[in-house]
């Protein structure tokens, strides 16, 4: 037998199976906030959208773009549209007003859900219906009603598209992302049983839920009848008290998250509060390398674990985990958090090889459909049944690192360096906030390492002390032979260092950017 996979099945169980249970803490009081609900509540908001979406004309396989930090109708909409053969588009809420006229004009959405915050980045247009979800222009959209206002069911197709997610502004112009059901769906599980979700779990939203709809976290959460808890500002301390008031277990997000949540600890040990989730919360980060300092606070200073996956948005995103293993028992915080800074071992159902070039390439059942109307992208992408990820790696003892982003890779006197170990060790200093690692060019290397780098607040240092610090630690070659202080760098929405933006004032002028 064969039943076609939809991500409307994780919402389905929790429905049937936990009726009763809390399924959604939404953020309090924001605008249109959906307050506490229970599955069976949820499954009512979830119909109702769908209906509502019938009744509006939106038919299979037409597009529904969602511009909104995390709420509780994201919740909601993951089921509603993709649940009802509907297909998602997620936007980043932080693009300017051009972007997102890109990118619902190139997902030729049909209708415009936007966040009242963000209302002023989608014009009124005859392309696409535009609603602002502020409880009342969306009334109908997310009521809790009855029986008489059933949506048709979906028949399912698990090759089609579930959403269309557009990259997040590394490169020039996004690209979007089909992901279909079974793209989904295998994640999902896979992802669920790599970081043990189980029907405990409570899920803190800390990771954009635009982003690769939360890597699929939020659908195994769900299949199990977890809680979720939507945190729409990422700041330390407020994941620290909703951690303490709502019991969370799990959390997904970048690096930065988790260093920001460690200066938020570190201000309430000086308060003399406590700290919650000691031995009851996972951490599961990915998008960059975390630092191994990082990881290592996290474990003896909050007593949490963390997890480390690698992957790509075209990869729904599960490539490699990282956690620790029966083997590592009664090993030190320090070693731990060195194993744990690789990128990890192939996930269930991945094949991943590393190419003549250093490229890592990647088979599974989760990697993506193809990008929506850009065949010359996807034949790029895809070839011969591998995925080209565009990053560079080496497998060391079976665990993959990665060891740059292809573009990132700095080649000084003909060696090549590795920024991020370079970042890894300069970040290692107890005066660096946030570090970045770029190749410019140079008359007698062709390419030199510079550093730039944000010093924590109140905190004075010198270019001499950087050097000198990289190079008591790394080959002399790696280090940098300069460094510029700056009071922030250039991210994306989801914490990632836009390398490309950082780099291009010192390339001005310049036919090729590598040297
Ligand atoms: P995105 O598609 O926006 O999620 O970005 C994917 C990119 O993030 C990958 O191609 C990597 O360059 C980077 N990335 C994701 N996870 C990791 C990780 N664990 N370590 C290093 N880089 C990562």
């Amino acid at each position: 037998m064969k039943v076609e996979m939809s991500v409307g099945d994780f919402l389905r169980r929790a429905v049937e199976v936990f009726p009763d249970r809390l399924a959604l803490v939404d953020e309090p009081g924001a605008e249109g906030s959906l307050g506490r609900l229970t599955y069976s509540e949820l499954g009512l908001r979830v119909r109702s959208m769908a209906r509502s979406l019938e009744e509006m004309g939106v038919g299979v396989g037409d597009r529904v773009a969602l511009i909104s930090p995390n709420a509780g109708k994201f919740l909601v909409s993951y089921f509603g549209t993709s649940g009802y053969g509907r297909v998602l588009v997620p936007i980043n809420y932080r693009l300017n007003a051009d972007e997102v006229a890109y990118i619902l004009d190139h997902s030729g959405a049909s209708v415009a859900l936007v966040d009242p915050e963000f209302a002023h980045l989608v014009p009124e247009s005859v392309n696409y219906r535009r609603i602002v979800l502020n409880g009342r222009d969306d009334e109908a959209l997310f009521a809790a009603q009855g029986p008489d206002r059933e949506p048709s069911e979906w028949v399912g197709d698990e090759d089609s598209a579930c959403s269309i997610n557009y990259t997040s502004g590394t490169t020039a112009r996004p690209k979007g992302v089909q992901m279909t059901h079974r793209n989904a769906w295998t994640n999902a599980t896979i992802l669920g049983w790599h970081t043990t979700v189980t029907d405990r779990d409570i899920l803190l939203h800390t990771l954009p839920m635009f982003h690769c709809n939360g890597w699929g976290m939020p659908y195994a959460v769900t299949g199990m009848g977890g809680a979720h808890v939507i945190q729409r500002k990422i700041d330390g301390e407020s994941i620290l008290s909703r951690i303490e008031s709502e019991g969370v277990t799990l959390l997904c997000g970048a690096p930065a998250v988790w260093a920001a949540t460690l200066d938020a600890a570190q201000q309430r040990l000086k308060e003399g509060r406590p700290l919650p989730g000691r031995d009851l919360v996972r951490v599961v980060t990915a998008g960059a390398p975390p630092p191994s300092r990082t990881i290592e606070r996290l474990q003896s200073e909050l007593g949490w674990e963390l997890i480390q996956i690698y992957g790509l948005t075209e990869t729904s995103p599960l490539l490699t985990v990282n956690r620790s293993l029966k083997e590592w028992d009664g090993i030190d915080d320090r070693e731990r958090a060195r194993r744990l800074s690789r990128a990890g071992t192939p996930a269930l159902g991945v094949q991943i090889e590393v190419d003549q070039n250093g490229e890592i390439l990647a088979r599974s059942n989760h990697v993506f459909a193809g990008y929506w109307n850009q065949p010359q992208e996807t034949e790029a992408a895809l070839v011969d049944g591998w995925f080209h990820t565009g990053d560079g790696g080496f497998f060391k003892d079976g665990y993959l690192t990665i060891s740059d982003r292809k573009k990132d890779v700095i080649i000084t006197g003909g060696e090549n360096v590795s920024s991020i170990e370079v970042e890894d060790v300069i970040f290692q200093h107890p005066s660096v906030a946030e570090v970045a690692v770029i190749g410019v060019p140079d008359p007698k290397w062709g390419e030199t390492v510079k550093a730039l780098v944000v010093a924590r607040e109140g905190m004075v240092l010198t270019e001499e002390e950087i050097i000198a610090f990289c190079r008591e630690r790394l080959s002399h070659f790696k280090c940098p032979t300069s460094v510029e202080f700056r009071d922030e760098l250039a991210r994306t929405a989801t914490g990632k260092l836009q390398k490309f933006k950082l780099r291009s004032p010192y390339w001005q002028g310049m036919e090729r950017h590598v040297n």
